[in-house]
């Protein structure tokens, strides 16, 4: 992979600490209403410790998503630690001998990190998780476009599929608890999975 590619993946992740930073109470506020109230401090605490990582990032793509994902798995704790722990360890898997990060490799790498996610959490498509933001987001980023139109959709998707938990009812997870209580309220995971999406497309821009 290229110099720049990795340039671009460190920015991107620098833009998403910061933002998850700045949306940290808005986040564990979402998870609070259905979960347990600590989604916003797991992903600070997890991507602080991802941006202190950059500080001196690996020379390739493939080893950076790899570092993101063992990082994230030691630090954020919670069930989403080893869930956005296995979409990005299983980006990187993909990434290796990708030779450039184009939009085709965005949506080869993408689809597989969903894919490690849902066999992980045995969840799928409308369970009320990060994959109904995740999973429609991959699908975007199908198509021969440029990286920035490509990502830009994809993080449309996402927004649109976190918007689109609001009424589900949760089968996974710790809201699937409340069952039908869990409807009314945007699934915490797929709101900083559309805000992780957001900040790529940013970084595209
Ligand atoms: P915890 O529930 O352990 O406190 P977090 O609050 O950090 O962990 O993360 C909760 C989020 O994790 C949920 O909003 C949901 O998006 C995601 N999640 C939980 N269980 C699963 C699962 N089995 N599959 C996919 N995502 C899940
Ligand atoms: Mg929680
Ligand atoms: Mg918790």
């Amino acid at each position: 992979q290229q110099a720049d590619d990795v340039a671009f993946l460190c920015d991107w992740l620098r833009r998403a600490a910061q933002a998850i930073e700045e949306r940290r109470d808005v986040l564990s506020a979402l998870d609070a209403a259905i979960g347990d109230g600590d989604h916003g401090a797991n992903m600070a605490r997890g991507f602080r410790a991802v941006a202190e990582k950059l500080r001196d990032p690996p020379a390739d793509a493939a080893s950076l998503f790899r570092l993101v994902g063992m990082t994230l798995i030691g630090s954020v704790g919670g069930a989403s630690g080893p869930l956005y722990g296995t979409l990005f360890l299983d980006m990187g898997k993909a990434a290796r001998g990708v030779p450039v990060l184009d939009a085709a490799a965005w949506h080869a790498l993408l689809s597989a990190g969903v894919a490690g996610v849902a066999a992980r959490g045995k969840a799928a498509a409308g369970d009320k998780t990060m994959l109904d933001a995740l999973i429609p987001a991959a699908a975007a980023l199908s198509g021969t476009d440029s990286v920035r139109k490509a990502l830009a959709r994809a993080a449309d998707a996402a927004r649109k599929g976190a918007d689109a938990t609001i009424p589900m009812v949760a089968r996974k997870g710790r809201a699937s608890y409340l069952g039908e209580r869990s409807a009314g309220h945007m699934d915490p995971g797929a709101a900083s999975s559309a805000l992780l999406l957001s900040m790529l497309a940013e970084t595209a821009a």
